[in-house]
C-alpha cells in the first residue's frame, strides 16, 4: 500500500496547513508531498517553511516560492508587495545557521519530480512554474490541452489554480463534487490531477483543499476542512505590507 497527501497552495497560511497535517495523521498516509506555492500571500511564510521542511518528503518550487527567493515575475502590486515582504520575513532571522538552513531549503525546492506512472510540477509540464491548467481551458482551449497532455505520459500532479479536481485527456474536467470526492483511474487514459490550495482556495468554497493518492486502490481522495479564516484573515489585516485584499478573499475562497 502507497498513500501519498499531495498538498499545494499553502501560501504562508499557517492555520490551514496546522489543520491540513493534523487530518493527514489520521488517514494512514505514509508520505506527503508539497506541490509548491509554500510562500506568498500569507501571514506566517518561516512558520510554514519550517512545518513544511519538517513534514514534506519533497517539495516543488512554485512562482511565488520563485518570486520570494528570486525575483517576482508577473505579479500584480499586492502580490509583488508580499513577495518583498516575505523576502523579508527570511532576513530578519537573527540566528544565521537557521537563516541559511531555510535559504538552503528554498534554494533546493524542485521544478519536476517524476517518480513511477507521475509527472509532478506546479503550474504546467509544458510551463512548470508559471502555467495555469484551469478548469474552463477544458472547455475553451483545447489545443492547449492537447498540447499540454502531449507531455503526460500518464498521470500529471499539480497545483497552481487553487481549484481542485481532475482533468483527462477528452479534453474534460471533473469538480470533487461530481466525483463524490473520489476519482478512480481508468485503465489507458491519462489524467492530470489538482489536489486545490491549503491556504488559499480559489473555488468559491473557503475550507483548506487537499488530496490522497493511493497507488494501490488506484484512486484519488479530495479533502475539505475548516479553519479559522478570521484569524488568518486579521493577521494579515495586521500587516501594512500585506494587502487588505488578501485577507479578504481567504473568507470567500475566491
Ligand atoms: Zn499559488
Amino acid at each position: 500500500m502507497l498513500r501519498t497527501a499531495l498538498i499545494s497552495d499553502i501560501h504562508a497560511n499557517l492555520e490551514a496547513l496546522q489543520v491540513v497535517l493534523a487530518d493527514i495523521e489520521t488517514k494512514n498516509v505514509e508520505r506527503v508531498i508539497n506541490l509548491g506555492d509554500i510562500l506568498g500571500y500569507g501571514p506566517n511564510p518561516v512558520e510554514c517553511v519550517d512545518l513544511v521542511a519538517e513534514r514534506c518528503e519533497w517539495s516543488l518550487m512554485g512562482n511565488h516560492d520563485f518570486g520570494a527567493l528570486y525575483e517576482p515575475t508577473n505579479f500584480n502590486a499586492a502580490a509583488e508587495a508580499s513577495a518583498f515582504w516575505t523576502r523579508a520575513q527570511f532576513e530578519a532571522e537573527q540566528d544565521n545557521k537557521l537563516a541559511a538552513a531555510r535559504w538552503e531549503f528554498l534554494g533546493r525546492l524542485r521544478v519536476r519530480v517524476t517518480y513511477g506512472d507521475f509527472l509532478c510540477v506546479h503550474g504546467s509540464p509544458r510551463r512548470p512554474i508559471n502555467e495555469y491548467v484551469f478548469p474552463e481551458d477544458a472547455i475553451n482551449s483545447p489545443v492547449k490541452m492537447q498540447q499540454i497532455f502531449d507531455r503526460v505520459d500518464k498521470y500529471c500532479l499539480v497545483g497552481h489554480t487553487h481549484v481542485p479536481g481532475v482533468f483527462t485527456d477528452e479534453p474534460d474536467y471533473y469538480p470533487p463534487d461530481d466525483l463524490d470526492s473520489v476519482y478512480k483511474f481508468q485503465n489507458g487514459e491519462r489524467a492530470i490531477i489538482n489536489p486545490g490550495s491549503v491556504g488559499q482556495p480559489r473555488d468559491m468554497d473557503p475550507r483548506a483543499s487537499y488530496a490522497i493518492l493511493d497507488e494501490t486502490e488506484k484512486k484519488v481522495e479530495f479533502y475539505r476542512l475548516e479553519y479559522d479564516f478570521a484569524a488568518v484573515a486579521e493577521k494579515i489585516h495586521a500587516i501594512p505590507e500585506l494587502s487588505d485584499w488578501l485577507g479578504d478573499r481567504l473568507m470567500e475562497g475566491r
